[in-house]
């Protein structure tokens, strides 16, 4: 379990993150939505271990972020940041196997490879694959990581509806037996497939909910309409055309 009690941390004058109380569970996929801007990147960094210069208390089975090494960090919390091309022309392979660093970098990734539908292309230069199969690549590299929790900065950006289907299924299937906690914009995936959805807006949790937030709470915190279409909400993108 992740808790969050009086976290604090500002970038400056301009922009500060304040979450009074969060409590997040073992497993399932915890989504975080918000305008942009709102903090869900700044608040997965943390949750990531990655930014330690907080204050407040952020624990992960009641032990403390702040005492954590690198490497037990390493072992708990992968991280999948919206973009990461190495400038290195590795294989997919390779990037897939840095995910092994942590227990000497030797792994049978042909499962995990073969999951995230990968197999085909596992000895491409990373130069040769699309935007789409990158994300997948970098799934498969915090599976073969083995950590119990994965944090995803918007897994579904630049994804074309083939590949925001499969990874929906995919992240589908990952949160059965681990936490993921992800930064998602499109709020209907978001609907559709998470456990629990956090609303985020000028760096404060507006909200956290177990079922899908109302057209009303989603207004609110975007400021544009939202109509629901199969029981799900999506943007009122509609109301454009005249
Ligand atoms: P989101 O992921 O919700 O779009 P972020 O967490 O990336 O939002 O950013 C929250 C706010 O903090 C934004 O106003 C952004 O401009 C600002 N910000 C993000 N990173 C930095 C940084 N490294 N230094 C200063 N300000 C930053
Ligand atoms: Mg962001």
């Amino acid at each position: 379990m992740i808790e969050i009690k009086n976290l604090y941390f500002s970038y400056g004058a301009d922009f500060s993150l304040n979450i009074e109380k969060l409590v997040i569970p073992d497993k399932g996929l915890v989504s975080i939505i918000g305008p942009n801007g709102s903090g869900k990147s700044t608040l997965l960094r943390i949750l990531a271990g990655l930014n330690k210069k907080y204050s407040g208390s952020v624990t992960l089975d009641d032990e403390e972020y702040e005492l954590f090494r690198h490497e037990d960090m390493a072992s708990r919390v992968a991280y999948i940041p919206v973009y990461a091309w190495p400038d290195n022309p590795v294989t997919v392979r390779q990037l897939i196997l840095s995910g092994a660093y942590r227990y000497g970098g030797e792994a049978d990734i042909s499962e995990i490879a073969d999951r995230c539908g990968l197999s085909e292309m596992t000895e491409k230069s990373i130069y040769e694959i699309s935007s789409g199969e990158m994300k997948r690549v970098l799934i498969a590299r915090a599976l073969v990581q083995k950590t119990p929790v994965i944090v995803m900065d918007e897994p579904f950006a630049n994804l074309d509806p083939y590949y925001e289907v499969k990874i929906m299924e995919l992240i589908r299937e990952i949160a059965r037996e681990k936490l993921i906690i992800a930064a998602v914009h499109n709020v209907t995936i978001a609907s559709i497939i998470s456990n629990c959805m956090a609303g985020i807006k000028n760096g404060k949790l507006e909200f956290i909910l177990s079922e899908t937030p109302s057209e009303e709470i989603l207004k609110a915190l975007y400021g544009t309409d939202f109509i629901l279409v199969n029981g799900h909400p999506s943007p009122d993108y509609f109301s454009t055309t005249s």
